[in-house]
């Protein structure tokens, strides 16, 4: 600590000089220049006070701007029921298409249109709320099911399958083919087997997706419904040994031109595939209800 050994009197005379220096140079901080803005005005220029006018304006009415509040988030009602896709053929087993009277390009064959109509069907479903479950995906057969090891995914490999997954409806997905250039249009096939439970089922869901494949899609032909067992068709495994209600849809024939430039369209899957999403969901609505 440092102690000033002063006079009084020179100590009054100090405490003068500097509460005099305070005065003239304010707390001791020394006199500042004034600042300069880059206007090149000093401020003393500036007027102390700006008269501030306040005019009113009219907008037109706000109207909203495109697209804001257009997007709101999906809502779709689960569904507590199980519709397996079966893809028709797949792996070694192609389907027809590769024969000389078929019209589909090069190189394709019945598999390839059955895989992407389910796989279509798939999305369209589950967008619709339903759980759903594919047989294959075209890439991998189903290891499991596939007992005599012949990479064919046959029919009864996957009935048996279907029926372990115990699915609330089948819906098999097939093109057609015939000797006949001129035979045309789609075909939904399923069972009235005398004594069967899936009876009251299997042929009103088969209406509701041929009505909504007649109202949705272009077609060559008015869709017909065909129950196998009664018609001079084969018995199919995929309706007939399946326990669940279940439908069996060929979607064209190759061998027909105009149906063959169809299948082939992926527009026209899209829109085959949303008319049999959209029978399947009438029919159920229709159960709700
Ligand atoms: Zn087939």
């Amino acid at each position: 600590m440092l102690y000033l050994h002063k006079r009084p009197g020179q100590l009054t005379l100090l405490t003068l000089v500097l509460l005099l220096s305070a005065l003239l140079f304010g707390c001791g901080r020394g006199r500042e220049e004034p600042k300069v803005p880059e206007s090149g005005k000093t401020e003393a220029e500036t007027p102390a006070e700006v008269s501030v006018t306040t005019e009113t304006v009219s907008l037109p009415p706000a109207s909203p701007a495109t697209g804001v509040g257009r997007i709101m988030p999906k809502v779709v009602e689960q569904r507590d029921t199980l519709i397996c896709i079966d893809p028709g053929h797949g792996f070694e087993d192609g389907g027809s298409g590769d024969a000389e009277t078929s019209f589909f390009p090069e190189g394709v064959v019945e598999k390839d249109i059955t895989i992407a109509v389910a796989r279509l069907l798939n999305e369209d479903l589950t967008a619709r709320g339903f759980r759903t479950v594919m047989t294959h995906d075209g890439e991998t057969i189903p290891a499991e099911f596939n007992w005599d090891g012949n990479d064919r995914f046959n029919p009864n490999e996957r009935v048996a399958m279907m029926n372990a997954l115990e699915p609330d409806y089948i819906v098999s997905v097939h093109t057609n083919t015939t000797g006949n250039p001129y035979a045309c249009g789609v075909q939904v096939y399923y069972n009235h087997i005398s004594g069967s439970k899936w009876n009251d089922w299997n042929e009103p869901a088969a209406e509701k997706i041929a009505e909504a494949i007649d109202e949705m899609v272009e077609t060559t032909a008015t869709t017909q419904l065909c129950n196998p067992i009664t018609s001079d068709n084969a018995s199919l495994a995929v309706t007939r040994d399946t326990h669940a209600a279940a439908a069996l849809i060929e979607l064209g024939f190759c061998t027909n031109e105009q149906d063959a430039e169809k299948l082939v369209d992926p527009e026209w899957q899209e829109s085959v595939a949303e008319a049999i999403a959209t029978g399947i969901t009438r029919f159920f609505d229709g159960m709700e209800s």
